[in-house]
């Protein structure tokens, strides 16, 4: 019943938005550097915006000041609709100093923190004051994201997943047999609770398709994805988890089958030997890009410096009984550009590099 109602609910109470700029051609992602956080924008060729996750709270609004930077390069005055994945202060931390910086119209997001502990408490409690003085719905899996020219469907939240299949998919995945499981060692620990219930969406324009599923588990993976692939395919994945070794597992990411993956990882955040080792594996990936250079993925394993956004964290860790500096570079950030044929381009905003990539049939 819940089902059938929230996703009338979630297109009543949301509304449509003014637009806001010019409207162009593209379906444009900015991938924001926030040190091992995240933060990603998408600006719809309506003018519409869509901020996904805040990065950190603190460091004087580091994070707030990187959006606010991005979104005025987008040419967007305010966030229509922000989604916070889950409850962790690199997910929801910006989200205060964000909005004495642009105006956050509506909040979606998972409802309330699971995580216990005074200073969980605190920090969700800090998130839900910004959050009342906009519209809030609780995403359910199967909900629409009502912004012009784009399909948005959640696919994940609350730890529930989409049970019919989004259009063109439902395709039996072959890579649920052979899943591995993690195991209590993994999923025991207390960060796994909040992460398993991120909202994940699928973000399509025209024959275009990339998903974002802020810090969805591995084992959550296999809930979404198996038996059958409910998602189908994408041309961009926006690697989960910081490109965390607990999440980005093959019945995911081969079954995706992305032809680029873009990953928010820093410098020692994410960028797992792992995850570059599934993606290099998945059939029909042409590149990785990379937010920061990873330091455990080493020389072996990081992109070329073309593909990677931000390099100044590539020396080796300063000793432990240092803090980490707290402005650490230039925060450049990964733009991807997407048509309605299907084609898009991906650009490294430390040297313009741009790489484009011809429309393709699915
Ligand atoms: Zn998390
Ligand atoms: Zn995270």
């Amino acid at each position: 019943m819940r089902s059938l109602l929230i996703p009338l609910v979630i297109v009543g109470m949301l509304g449509s938005s003014p637009r806001t700029q010019t409207p162009s051609q593209t379906l444009d992602a900015y991938v924001i550097d926030v040190e091992g956080g995240e933060a990603t924008l998408f600006v719809s060729p309506s003018g519409e915006s869509m901020l996904v996750d805040t990065g950190w709270p603190g460091f004087d609004g580091r994070d707030a000041d990187r959006i606010a930077v991005v979104a005025r390069e987008a040419g967007i005055k305010q966030i229509d609709y922000l989604v916070v994945t889950h409850f962790h202060a690199d997910h929801m931390g910006g989200a205060a100093q964000l909005a004495a910086r642009l105006p956050l119209r509506r909040f979606i997001d998972h409802g309330t923190t699971v995580d216990r502990g005074d200073a969980a408490q605190a920090a969700f409690q800090a998130y839900a004051e910004v959050r009342r003085q906009g519209v809030h719905v609780e995403a359910q899996p199967g909900d629409k994201i009502p912004i012009a020219g784009l399909s948005v469907r959640v696919i994940a939240a609350g730890g529930s997943v989409l049970r019919s299949p989004l259009e063109g998919a439902g395709m039996s995945n072959a890579l649920c047999g052979p899943f591995t499981f993690q195991g209590p060692e993994i999923t025991s620990r207390a960060a796994d609770a909040e992460d398993s219930r991120s909202v994940s969406l699928s973000v399509a324009y025209g024959a275009f398709r990339t998903v974002i599923m802020g810090d969805l588990t591995w084992n959550k993976e296999h809930d979404l994805m198996c038996p059958n692939n409910n998602v189908g395919t994408v041309d961009v994945y926006l690697v989960s988890h910081h490109g965390s070794e607990t999440s980005g597992s093959e019945a995911l990411v081969h079954a995706l089958g992305p032809r680029v993956a873009i990953m928010n990882n820093g410098p020692r955040k994410g960028g797992a030997i792992q995850t570059f080792q599934i993606l290099r594996a998945s059939p029909g990936l042409e590149d990785l890009w990379q937010n920061h250079y990873s330091v455990p993925g080493g020389e072996q394993h990081n992109r070329p410096e073309a593909f990677i956004a931000n390099l100044e964290d590539s020396r080796p860790a300063a000793p432990a009984t240092q803090p980490p500096p707290v402005h650490m570079g230039a925060a450049n950030w990964i733009k991807l550009s997407a048509q309605a044929d299907g084609s898009f381009t991906v650009t490294n905003s430390r040297t313009a590099y741009t790489k484009r990539y011809a429309a393709q049939r699915r």
